[in-house]
């Protein structure tokens, strides 16, 4: 397989990819990077060989939910470092879903990391980096005009389903999934009225706690937010279990 396809204008570059314009009207080429950052930028390093991983990762989660019936905007796997995916319009919310307390709750409420939650739960920041991704409530969502009460319930059932599939599908492979965020994206039809919500973004150990069912040893990205070191072999061990050579 060739190591670059080419593509075309570069679109944006974010922390962890870059975007470029597909060939086709209306695709978008992912390029996933080694590049790391944590809390908002003020930490920054590489992970060697990340981007092959995460961009492995990705496609098989994508491939998955969609066979579940979960619309994504992946389309396929180009290369080692890049994927082809349907342009969307990026709806501005972080959906986080959590089972176990970790992160940013355990701190925010003092409540010990690892403390199992009673039901998954759902929440929500605004995709604003310069505020720091500030936690928002349901009501923000409708007041502000971010998504209507359609939509939203639309991402609160499919965050679940995808939720329940993750779980089963970590489980099967010795990981707990502690929690993860997704972003969701519009597809408008030709008239530009009409749209439909999708899947977007990424699904890696990037965006996602992953420990180790009997050891609870982190395979995810807080080994470099917390310099645990060994991060290069946590991704490695996740792709390992997933079945995808690198
Ligand atoms: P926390 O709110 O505890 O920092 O994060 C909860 C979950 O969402 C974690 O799995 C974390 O990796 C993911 N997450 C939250 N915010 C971001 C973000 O801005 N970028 C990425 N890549 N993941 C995030």
């Amino acid at each position: 397989m060739a190591t670059e396809i080419s593509k075309g204008d570069k679109l944006y570059e974010g922390k962890a990819k870059i975007l470029y314009k597909g060939i086709e009207t209306g695709t978008i080429i992912q390029y996933f990077k080694d590049d790391a950052t944590a809390f908002n930028n003020q930490k920054k390093g590489t992970i060697t060989g990340k981007g092959i991983i995460n961009n492995k990762v990705t496609e098989l989660v994508m491939n998955n939910l969609e066979r579940i019936g979960i619309p994504t905007h992946f389309i396929e796997r180009l290369s080692d470092r890049e994927q082809l995916v349907r342009e969307v319009d990026i709806v501005p919310l972080e959906v986080i879903v959590r089972n176990v307390v970790a992160g940013t709750m355990a701190k925010r409420l003092g409540i010990e990391e690892g403390t199992p939650l009673m039901r998954p739960l759902i929440e929500f920041s605004l995709k604003d980096d310069d505020l720091g991704d500030p936690l928002i409530a349901e009501e923000h969502i409708l007041s502000l005009d971010l998504a209507d009460d359609e939509e939203l319930s639309e991402i609160f059932d499919m965050t679940h389903q995808i939720n329940d599939f993750l779980r089963g599908m970590f489980a099967g492979i010795g990981i707990n999934l502690i929690d993860f965020k997704l972003e969701y994206g519009r597809i408008f039809d030709e008239d530009g009225i009409g749209y439909r919500l999708v899947l977007a973004d990424e699904f890696s150990p990037d965006n996602c706690r992953l420990w180790d069912m009997k050891t609870n040893e982190k395979l995810d990205k807080d080994r470099f937010r917390r310099d645990l070191g060994g991060e290069v072999e946590a991704y490695q061990e996740v792709a390992r279990r997933l079945g995808i050579t690198f």
